[in-house]
Parts: structure tokens; sequence; C-alpha cells
């Protein structure tokens, strides 16, 4: 077995709330991410994904937990550390406009990260110039401005942006998001070339459950803040296991024709500050869950060939397909 690159422990990001409630965005997440694969993530707005994104990346603060990167606890590095260990550790965002400061060239913004490593300002410009080829855009961009592109381009330079200190590791956060869907595509593709190039190792985040059926070899579905089934994405499009998990996948079209039995979930989400006691699916299930085990939060479990899911009733795959 390999040893992950990443290693999430029961990690917790509580946001304070005056004197309500915490808002319990990411709620006890453990989860391993191995060298270049590309784990997807995938939950309804709101979920936790993004907040779990930058806690991953120390972006933000976390409550309780670990994360280790190649065996090293993040949250232990000095400042000076941290900075060190950003070369490993990259983001792409959703908005690459709202992300590329309108200020800076292009040569500036993605030589940041290069420049606060103390690299010299020539070499930097040389490096900015290879990268620019290798997503996409032309060595002459070097000196523009990010509105004198397009979204799509935009996005590629906030991709080269996050390649520029070499990093192993990038979260990608809803990169595809807000492009065009013509467009999407071709960023898909260009992230996926570049990992079979540089090595890279992936967490794609994102609500489009075509994207991360696309780009993953894993997927793992969040919750209300916890991660409720972790699989591969063939078992997980084959046979899903939690109820959230047949909802969420019952509004996309399969491949092959047939046709899911759309799955539609009955009430509100429950809120993050006040999250239903026991599984927190438990007020949305269409399964079981009146039974008193549900008032029991079901640990993560495995069921066999890296497949985990957590519901005390993991409903067999034949009752998921409908003919
Ligand atoms: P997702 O990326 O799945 O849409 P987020 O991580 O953005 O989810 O949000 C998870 C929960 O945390 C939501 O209820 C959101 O309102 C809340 N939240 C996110 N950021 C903050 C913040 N800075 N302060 C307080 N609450 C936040």
């Amino acid at each position: 077995m390999y040893t992950p690159l990443v290693e999430i422990e029961d990690l917790k990001v509580y946001y304070p709330n005056g004197k309500n409630n915490p808002v319990r965005a990411v709620d006890g997440v453990s989860l391993d991410i191995y060298p270049g694969e590309t784990l997807g993530l995938v939950g309804e707005s709101g979920c936790g994904k993004s907040t779990l994104a930058r806690a991953i990346l120390r972006l933000c603060e976390s409550t309780a937990g670990e994360v280790l990167f190649d065996g090293e606890n993040i949250f232990n590095l000095s400042p000076q550390e941290m900075k060190d260990m950003r070369r490993e550790m990259q983001i792409v965002f959703q908005d690459p406009y709202a992300s590329l400061n309108p200020r800076r060239t292009v040569g500036q913004i993605i030589g940041l990260p290069m420049a606060l490593q103390g690299v010299p300002r020539k070499e930097i410009r040389e490096r900015v110039q290879t990268l620019l080829p290798k997503v996409g855009l032309q060595e002459t961009h070097i000196d523009r401005y990010p509105h004198q592109f397009s979204g799509g381009q935009r996005q590629r330079i906030g991709i080269a942006r996050a390649l520029a200190a070499g990093p192993r590791f990038i979260v990608a956060d809803e990169p595809v998001s807000s492009l065009d869907v013509s467009i999407r595509a071709q960023i898909i593709n260009l992230l996926q070339e570049l990992q079979q190039e540089m090595g890279l190792t992936y967490l794609f985040i994102t609500h489009d459950l075509s994207v991360v059926n696309y780009v993953s070899d894993r997927i793992a579905v969040m919750c209300l803040g916890k991660i409720v089934e972790l699989a591969s994405t063939t078992a997980i499009f084959a046979s899903p296991r939690h109820p959230y998990t047949q909802a969420l996948l019952s509004a996309i079209p399969r491949l092959d024709g047939r046709h899911r039995r759309r799955i539609i979930l009955r009430g509100s989400v429950p809120s993050p500050m006040d999250p239903p006691p026991g599984c927190r699916f438990r007020t949305r299930c269409f399964h079981r869950a009146k039974d008193d085990a549900c008032l029991e939060e079901p640990p993560l479990m495995a069921i066999g060939d890296g497949h985990y899911v957590a519901c005390h009733y993991a409903v067999p795959s034949r009752q998921w397909i409908s003919a």
C-alpha cells in the first residue's frame, strides 16, 4: 500500500458565531490522499467543502485535528516552516477574476510565489515565460493584465500561479464552475495533462457530479461537515451505498441511457450550527431514518475494496439501479 501524501485526522473547523452555537463547517473529517491520485470531494452547497480545503492548506484556523503532509503535521510548523511548505501545497480558486489582482501583470501574478521565496527577478521572468505555454498561454502574455483575458484564460493564469512554486499537491476548489460550459472541458483536460506531466496530486472539489466522475480516481461525499461515503469513482457511480450519495447521483443521467429513479429529498438542510444528533442525514433520509439506530452517529465503516460508508443501513446496490 502506498503511503498517503496528505493525511487528515479528525479535522474540525468551527466558526465562532457570537452568542449562538458555532458553525460546525467541518466536524470530524478523516481522509487520506495518495500520491498521484485525484480525490474528488462532492456535496451540496454549504456542506463544508471549501472550509475543509482551506483548513488542509492552513488557510483558515482549525478547531481540532491534524493534517499531515508527507508525514509532517503542518499545524505544528512555524510561520517560516509553513512558508516553505506552501511550495508543496497550492490552491486553484473557483473565480479566477476575483482571485487575480487586477493591478498586477500576469508576470507579477504568476511570479509572486517565487518572489516570496526569494527567487531573483530575472529568473522569475524566465520561469514564468516557461510556464505560460504549459498552461496554454503565450509568452507574450506576460505583461498583460487580467482584464485583457477571457474567463478560461484567466483560470489558466490561476493554474500557472498555483504551479509556479513547483507544488506536489493542488486543491482545485470548483475550478470550472464559473466558466462557460464550452471551455470547462479544456480546463479540466489541462489540469489532467499537468497532473500526468508533473506527477501532481489533486483534491478536486465540485458540486458537479459529472465533472467529478470524469476527473476523479476516488470520490469522498460530504454531508453537513462529515464524510458519509468514500470509494473509487467506479464504485460510487455503480453502487453508491449511502442514501445521500444515491440522492445526489439520481439527479444526473446515466451514460448507458438507462434511467435512475430520481430521488427528491424532502425537508430542508439542517443548520451546521445545530446539526441533528446521530446521523446527520437522518432528517432527510428516505430509507430507515426513523429507526432508533439512526440516533446513534454511524461511523465511516469499511465495506470492502476501499469502499467506506457512514450509514447503519448501507443499501445494497440492487435497490438502487432501476432497469
Ligand atoms: P461549501 O464549500 O460546501 O459550499 P463552505 O465550506 O463554504 O461550504 O461552508 C460551510 C458552512 O460554513 C456554511 O454553513 C457556511 O455558511 C459556513 N461558513 C463558511 N465560511 C464561514 C465564515 N468565514 N464564517 C462563518 N461561517 C462560515
